[in-house]
């Protein structure tokens, strides 16, 4: 399952190394997503808010 140190996308589940911290439904929590999703729900909507970006760390 869900590694701890990598969180996937939350609209499509892949791992990337850049996610973006955002809102993009009414009432809803603070999820993270991949750049390909954070285009598509960013586009249009009323209920878009960004929160940060969030990269991995591999040290
Ligand atoms: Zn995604």
């Amino acid at each position: 399952m869900v590694k701890l140190k990598s969180k996937p996308c939350h609209i499509c589940h892949n791992l990337a190394d850049i996610r973006y911290r955002i809102q993009y439904q009414e009432n809803e929590n603070w999820v993270l997503v991949c750049p390909d999703c954070w285009q598509e729900v960013s586009q249009d909507n009323p209920y878009y808010r960004y929160g940060g970006t969030w990269k991995a760390k591999r040290r």
